[in-house]
């Protein structure tokens, strides 16, 4: 874009790349940041990987993509936080920010005086979401979520920013997306504020792998075509959309023995996995309550009361 444009204290000038590890304001880290600012104006796509850092997958794709993209490719300017949750990333920790234990992405806008994960929030929120016309949250199964993979559009915008939104998804080439409109998340915060945007979930246990970061760079640079940040036509897919998600909890602390797979149809009923204590004795049963498309299964054996053990879309 035709001027400078700046995350904290990080600044590239129009037909520049700027990387570096920026400061968030009262909280004493940095996280990294790649700004590829081309030369003309055009969108201004926020992309944020690892507000869960123990996504591996996607946390690699943005450090290859914000090696990738250049100035010279870019229309208007991509800024890449690659991950936001340096801290969780080093103590390979699921969902949470360990200096206060919460979980990053149900926590925006932030707050400049808030904990730990607030401010991480707040920063983000002004410096990134603000500033973007589209936006794009990465993430995966986490270290104890086998996933399918799948995407997420914002659907809490204006119907313009709705539709928009639901097109970027399109654009991932996956077959479930789903709806969504939480409050707290960072793609809420960016609908309302006027950005179309995409959640792509990929990968997940605690791994990686080159293929799966390929394709997910391939995905991305599609909806980056689609946003008019990268020339050329964006391919859009068949998809299955879907409006609401069932989740299950455990109802006991205990082993978990699923007894599904994600992308698996399940059927109202149809048993899904129990809880059994340290000595094997059957504590609990779960069964599917309407018909359903496999999204996560825990991976873990153990469990704790009230954790998530699985998650299906309705169908
Ligand atoms: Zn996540």
């Amino acid at each position: 874009m035709k001027q400078t444009l700046s995350v904290g204290a990080l600044s590239a000038l129009p037909g520049k790349k700027a990387q570096g590890l920026v400061p968030v304001p009262g909280t004493g880290f940095e996280i990294p940041v790649t700004i590829i600012n081309g030369a003309d104006d055009g969108p201004v796509v926020g992309i944020v990987s690892g507000l869960h850092g123990s996504e591996y997958t996607c946390i690699e794709t943005t450090i290859r993509l914000g090696d990738e993209l250049t100035p010279e490719k870019v229309k208007g300017a991509v800024v890449i936080v690659h991950p936001a949750n340096v801290t969780g990333f080093f103590k390979r920790l699921e969902y949470v920010v360990p200096e206060d234990g919460k979980n990053l992405n149900r926590v925006f806008p932030g707050d400049p005086k808030g904990t730990m994960s607030e401010k991480l929030a707040y920063f983000l929120t002004e410096e990134v979401i603000r500033k973007s016309t589209a936006f794009i949250d990465l993430h995966g199964g986490d270290i104890h979520e086998d996933l399918q993979n799948y995407a997420l559009y914002a659907a809490n915008g204006s119907d313009e920013v709705t539709r928009i939104s639901k097109g970027a998804a399109e654009c991932t080439g996956l077959r479930l997306i789903c709806a969504s409109a939480q409050q707290g998340h960072s793609m809420y915060e960016a609908a309302a504020n006027g950005a179309p945007g995409v959640l792509i979930e990929m990968g997940g246990k605690g791994l990686w792998n080159d293929e799966e970061v390929e394709q997910f760079c391939a995905k991305i640079r599609n909806v980056l075509k689609y946003f008019g940040a990268l020339p050329g036509e964006a391919q859009k897919y068949a998809c299955v959309f879907v409006e609401n998600k069932t989740s299950f909890a455990a109802k006991h602390t205990g082993c978990w023995y699923p007894c599904i797979k994600p992308a698996q149809i399940v059927k109202k009923g149809q048993k899904i996995g129990e809880v059994r204590d340290l000595f094997g004795n059957l504590l609990s049963e779960y069964f599917a309550e309407k018909d359903g498309d496999v999204i996560f299964v825990l991976s873990a054996l153990s469990v704790k009361e009230g954790a998530g053990i699985a998650l299906t879309a309705d169908i």
